[in-house]
């Protein structure tokens, strides 16, 4: 894997209008894991790629009505064949993590990147997706000033709110896959 101007370049590009600029040039140094589907418990379809490019049509499921209207998007998504889908440039500020804190820092939008794996708190991650998401992590802790200790979930910055990616992320599957490239 390779970036470019904080795309990476063999991820299919879906560019959100959900992103501004980060707080005075920023260099992200957090990174935080997601879950998502849409409707909630179903995979593939359209629906994430369009709820985080702000088209998504409330009318195509009930729970779309509550949603279409958010303005949201993660970094990235890796669906659950592995595919990885990027939305917004990682130097910029995409708006994946709402209110939020980390090791005393609101707002963690400002400094962090988000990737969301397509799936639920208790249905089991594929290997695509540790696969992939392995990739991205090491090229990630490759690119900016990342270290282990500031990957972490969005549960653990938004606990009164937030649940994902739940407990059916492997976080110690996850981390050894990624403690092998960068010790
Ligand atoms: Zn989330």
């Amino acid at each position: 894997m390779k970036l470019e101007d904080g795309w990476i370049t063999s991820a299919r590009k879906v560019p959100s209008p959900h992103f501004n600029q980060r707080p005075e040039s920023e260099i992200p140094s957090l990174l935080i894991i997601h879950n998502i589907s849409l409707p909630p418990g179903e995979f593939g379809g359209p629906w994430i790629d369009q709820l985080f490019t702000g088209t998504l049509p409330a009318d195509a499921h009930p729970y779309f009505a509550d949603i279409a209207h958010l303005r949201v998007a993660a970094h990235c998504l890796i669906r659950r064949d592995g595919e990885l889908v990027q939305y917004v440039s990682f130097d910029q500020r995409a708006w994946h993590a709402g209110v939020s804190a980390f090791a005393g820092r609101e707002n963690c939008n400002d400094f962090s990147m988000g990737i969301e794996l397509e799936g639920t708190d208790i249905l089991p991650y594929t290997d695509a997706q540790y696969e992939t998401l392995q990739q991205v992590s090491d090229l990630l802790l490759e690119h900016y000033p990342l270290t282990l200790e500031r990957i972490t979930g969005h549960s653990d910055i938004a606990p009164q709110r937030k649940t994902d990616p739940g407990p059916a992320f492997d976080w110690v599957r996850f981390k050894d896959s990624i403690r092998q490239e960068n010790p």
